[in-house]
This record gives C-alpha cells, sequence and structure tokens, in this order.
C-alpha cells in the first residue's frame, strides 16, 4: 500500500510540476490515509460563515459592517484542504448562490487530484459567473494536493518565502478623527492604502500625514469622474508620498483612464476593470498595472496565470483580496513572491477568524512553514 501511494504521489507530482512549468521536489508520505473518506475519492463539504468587521468599511459607493463567505473543505484519503468564496455584495455572490453552485459539483469523475486542470476546468464549466464560488474549491484543492505533498504551495511554485512584499493596509474613507486612529493603530505596516473618492480626499491624505511618513497607495473604487481635476490630484499625491492609483475612474471610461495612465506620474492600476484572464487583453495601453484577487478569477491557479501575463506586458503586479479569514489570505500570500504590492489585510479588518495562517511581521508578510495554504483551522465550524 505504501509503494503504490509512493508511485501514485511521484507521478502526480511529475504531473504537477509539467502544468506549472516548475521543477518541484517529489515527495513520498508516510502518513496514513485514515477512514475519513475513502481512497481515490474526492469529497467537497461546505459551510456558510458570516465574518464581523472590527470598523465598518466604507468605499466610494457603498458601507458595510459584515461579509458573507463561504468555508469549503475536499477530503481526499485521509488528507484535507480548506478553502474559501468572499462574497462582498457588489460582486453578486451570495450565501445563497455559493450553495447553489457548490451543491452541483460532483467530482465522482475524478479519483486524482492532481489533475487539477482537468478538475478546475470541470468547476468553471459548471455555470458562468459565480467566481468566488469556484475560488473556494481551487483553493481547497491546492491546499488539499500540498498537504498530501507535505510541501508549502510557495514550494511547490518554486518561489522563495524571503521575497514576499510588505502588505498594505486599509484605510477606509472616514472623518480625520477616525482616520487618525486607524493609522496610529496600523503602526506596524510599512505601506498604506487609503481609500479616496468620497470627496474628502485632501482631508484623508492631510489626516494620514499627520501620524505618518510611511508610503501610501491610494484607491479610489471608480470614485473620480473628470480626468483633469484626477490628474491634478494625482500630481499633489505623489507628492505626499503616494506610489500608485488603483482603479480612478470607473471602468466604462476607458478613453479618460487612458488618457490619465499616459499623463500620470504614478503606475495607474486597474482593480474593478479586469476580473479574469481573458480581461487582461483589454489592458494594454489602458492601465499600467493590475490588482489581481482570487476571488474575482477563480482562485489560485488563474491568479497565477494571469501574474505571468501581467509581467509579459511589463505590467505592475499587485495581489489584493476581500475581506476574507486567514484562509483565503494565506492562499493569496503564497504567490506573493511573485508581485510587487500585496494587499492582503483581510483577515485583518475581522473579528471572527476561524484560521491561522500567514502573519505580519514588522510589516512583511511571513509565510508558515506549512504545508498547503499553510493553515490551521482554529474555529469550531467545517
Ligand atoms: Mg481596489
Amino acid at each position: 500500500m505504501k509503494k503504490n501511494r509512493r508511485s501514485f504521489i511521484k507521478g502526480s507530482a511529475i504531473a504537477l510540476s509539467g502544468s506549472l512549468l516548475v521543477p518541484i521536489a517529489c515527495q513520498s508520505s508516510s502518513k496514513p490515509g485514515n477512514n475519513k473518506t475513502a481512497a481515490g475519492k474526492l469529497t467537497l463539504s461546505f459551510e456558510p460563515y458570516e465574518l464581523q468587521l472590527k470598523h465598518t468599511f466604507t468605499l466610494a459607493s457603498s458601507s458595510r459592517t459584515t461579509t458573507p463567505v463561504m468555508l469549503t473543505k475536499l477530503e481526499y484519503d485521509g488528507y484535507t484542504g480548506y478553502g474559501e468564496a468572499s462574497m462582498p455584495p457588489y460582486l453578486g455572490e451570495s450565501h445563497e448562490t455559493a450553495q447553489r453552485f457548490l451543491s452541483k459539483v460532483d467530482l465522482s469523475g475524478f479519483s486524482d487530484p492532481f489533475l487539477t486542470e482537468d478538475i478546475l476546468a470541470y468547476i468553471d464549466s459548471i455555470a458562468p459567473g459565480n467566481c468566488a464560488a469556484k475560488a473556494s474549491v481551487d483553493i481547497a484543492l491546492h491546499d488539499l494536493i500540498g498537504n498530501i505533498l507535505e510541501i508549502p504551495l510557495y514550494k511547490l511554485w518554486g518561489l522563495n518565502p524571503d521575497h514576499t512584499p510588505n502588505t498594505s493596509f486599509t484605510i477606509a474613507i472616514d472623518t480625520p478623527e477616525v482616520v487618525r486612529q486607524k493609522v496610529l493603530e496600523a503602526a506596524d505596516f510599512r505601506i498604506l492604502k487609503v481609500k479616496l473618492g468620497g470627496g474628502n480626499d485632501r482631508e484623508m491624505i492631510n489626516a494620514v500625514r499627520e501620524i505618518t511618513d510611511v508610503p501610501l497607495c491610494v484607491d479610489v473604487n471608480q470614485g473620480w469622474t473628470d480626468k483633469h481635476t484626477a490628474l491634478d490630484l494625482i500630481h499633489w499625491l505623489k507628492e505626499q508620498g503616494v506610489v500608485f492609483i488603483e482603479q480612478p475612474m470607473p471602468v466604462e471610461d476607458l478613453d479618460e483612464i487612458a488618457w490619465l495612465t499616459e499623463k500620470s506620474p504614478l503606475p495607474v492600476i486597474a482593480d474593478e476593470a479586469v476580473q479574469r484572464l481573458k480581461d487582461m487583453i483589454g489592458l494594454k495601453g489602458i492601465y499600467s498595472g493590475v490588482n489581481i484577487k482570487q476571488m474575482k478569477c477563480t482562485g489560485l491557479r488563474e491568479a497565477w496565470k494571469m501574474i505571468n501575463f501581467a509581467r509579459a506586458y511589463g505590467m505592475t503586479v499587485m495581489l489584493g483580496c476581500m475581506t476574507e479569514t486567514s484562509c483565503g489570505v494565506s492562499a493569496a500570500a503564497q504567490l506573493s513572491p511573485m508581485v510587487d504590492f500585496a494587499d492582503l489585510d483581510g483577515n485583518l479588518l475581522i473579528s471572527n477568524d476561524v484560521f491561522e495562517g500567514v502573519k505580519v511581521i514588522d510589516g512583511k508578510l511571513t509565510l508558515p512553514d506549512r504545508p498547503g495554504i499553510g493553515v490551521i483551522k482554529t474555529g469550531d465550524i467545517l
């Protein structure tokens, strides 16, 4: 039995490394299977959960205090992988849509979890949209195969954990008093992300600058409407130590954004304008960078492809997240050595995390030395 397991793992690891175009070490596992699931059978389970935000989260167009998530678990031959779908309301997914989608998933046709391209192509074909629900399966599957091989995903991808970037911490739109308080609470971070577009942009930045001189990035969430006013603001923001501008204007204003990108002294990053790999084609000449998020692009596998595509375009690459538990954030963090900027603070904005994983130490993402996405479940769920 042990010999069979070794040859199964070895063969699968070679197949996996071929699909990702990186060499990986083959490892055998002495961890015995147990009777939780039958050998050769992939079993998906899921459970809805409601994240409680520490502060009311206000963007240019909305405000909320909770985020619905769906937590997933894939089991195979005694091994487990965890995943997550985070569904902020503006993206159109909910507990109901995720439940409906995940109920349709039938993995009985797959007996080898290392056939990730096949499995995820099937997941993607079940229904259009449902990107966060699809990501919850993708993340659990990657966690599972990392756990079977007993190596962290960053090693599977050949990435150096010392090359993780600092993560930004998000300061949402608020009054100067609250902004100053939030910046004081974010003293451990080496870069802050300030949400603008709420009509008090200079007031927000001035409040931040009263407390700290760390580099800032700015996310407007499509909140600016006039390109000339936007350009004036960007010049002022550069003087205030801002390093890039994310989604300054509505996604449909392509000509205005292209004009702004050409004249802007700072990189202009697409967020709402891009979801999946196929959307990357339309960004060239309009934006100089891209914010890639698992919940928009169906998970780690497509995020990895998008990062490489963006590099081929010479674009600035940023890795972002929604409000998520440490499950989703730790998964994204596995890819972070590949990117220029990380905005992976979603787990730090909630008060009821049910996983432990990636840590922020002196502002820098610090990957746990654990297999898969590197998480331990700490809550009574799944
Ligand atoms: Mg954004």
